[in-house]
């Protein structure tokens, strides 16, 4: 068997202790006799692995009282329909960041329950820098604010947790959740889907203030309803168990490795390895590649970059993918070459990726 540096933005790595226990306890969890697939999610053996990753996934984020933790399903792009649903109450309006593909994306949907108003843009600048909070137009009537705080696709994530007053600050963690520690008590809400940077496709986290439930508008699906789904414990209907057994796996691993400390410098060392190797590139060899992302908004997880010649992208894919070095491919909207770097990703596979580009780099400079 040989396992693969897997650059993928999502679903994307997961860490080899997690899939090695997954695939031991395949077909008998823990004494059980059964897989966690084939468990009644209301029986005493799921009910635990679901406790567990509940407590796991608070205690790693610190998340304070008064605060939910949801686990759903239909993921980020489902949220970006039963957020609105659920917060609006008798507000109209929603104030957005304009920050790249996935915060247009919530925008179009919001704009169907919703007044959308762009209170900041970054589309002046290519989607290459977060709006500097001083230039944000906030209207004090909006029933909140959403952010993404971590573009998957353009790789630009914000360096900071701003300040909206009293307006309840929503963001869309999809792929930066977990990688380090974060201030819940900052955000009215905070949903992600579980493919980036937690476990299996399937799996959608909300953390949300409890204040803010019971707005749900009557349209709102039951099994979407935020006060519902948590007063029935993320149990109103059959929640993905599996997804959520290897998430609480992804959990303990997070825990083992030192918590979202130790995540947050082991990723930042990680990046900042890829980062220094772009702008050596640049300065020093004529810069092969380039990338566009103003450097303080640079995202730590998904490190976007493009061959100064665009005719070079597939033969450098090719190359890497021929070193187990794969799905490096840009979204298509982009182009280019995306390393994500998720906290699965092994400082060696960085390190691999590196020695690369430079021996390409060698050969095509
Ligand atoms: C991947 C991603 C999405 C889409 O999530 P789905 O789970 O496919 O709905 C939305 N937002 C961000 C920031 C993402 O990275």
């Amino acid at each position: 068997m040989t396992r693969v540096y897997n650059f993928s933005a999502g679903p994307a790595a997961l860490p080899e202790p997690v899939l090695r226990q997954a695939a031991a306890e395949m077909l008998d969890w823990q004494g059980s006799g059964m897989s966690v697939m084939e468990m009644s999610h209301r029986g005493p053996q799921f009910t635990a692995i679901m406790a567990d990753a509940l407590a796991r996934f608070r205690a790693l984020l610190d998340v304070p009282a008064g605060y939910e933790v949801l686990f759903m399903q239909g993921g980020a792009l489902g949220e970006n329909a039963v957020v609105p649903m659920n917060l609006l109450g008798q507000r109209s309006s929603i104030d957005f960041v304009d920050t790249g593909e996935w915060s247009k994306k919530s925008m179009q949907e919001a704009a169907k329950y919703a007044r959308v108003h762009v209170a900041a843009s970054a589309a002046d600048s290519g989607y290459t820098r977060i709006p500097a909070r001083e230039t944000w137009q906030l209207d004090p009537e909006a029933a909140y604010v959403h952010i993404c705080s971590n573009e998957t696709i353009g790789g630009v994530e914000y360096g900071f947790t701003p300040d909206v007053g009293t307006v309840p600050l929503v963001a869309d963690m999809s792929s930066n959740i977990l990688s380090q520690p974060l201030d819940v008590s900052k955000y009215g809400l905070i949903y992600g889907g579980a493919q980036k940077n937690i476990g299996p496709a399937g799996l959608t986290i909300v953390i949300v203030r409890q204040d803010l439930l019971g707005r749900a508008l009557p349209i709102t699906p039951t099994a979407f309803n935020y006060r519902v789904v948590a007063d029935n414990g993320s149990m109103y209907n059959t929640p993905p168990t599996y997804a959520i057994y290897i998430a609480g796996l992804v959990f303990k691993w997070i825990e083992d490795q030192g918590g979202l400390v130790a995540m947050a410098r082991r990723n930042a060392e990680k990046a900042a390895l890829l980062y220094d190797a772009l702008d050596r590139s640049a300065l020093e060899r004529g810069g092969l590649f380039v990338t566009h992302v103003a450097r303080e908004c640079r995202s730590r997880m998904n490190v976007t970059f493009h061959l100064r010649d665009e005719a070079l992208t597939a033969p450098f894919l090719a190359g890497a993918d021929a070193r187990g070095l794969v799905q490096l491919k840009g979204h298509r909207v982009v182009g280019g070459v995306r390393a994500s770097i998720y906290n699965a990703m092994p400082l060696a596979g960085v390190q691999a990726l590196v020695a690369y580009m430079a021996e390409f780099e060698a050969a095509h400079g």
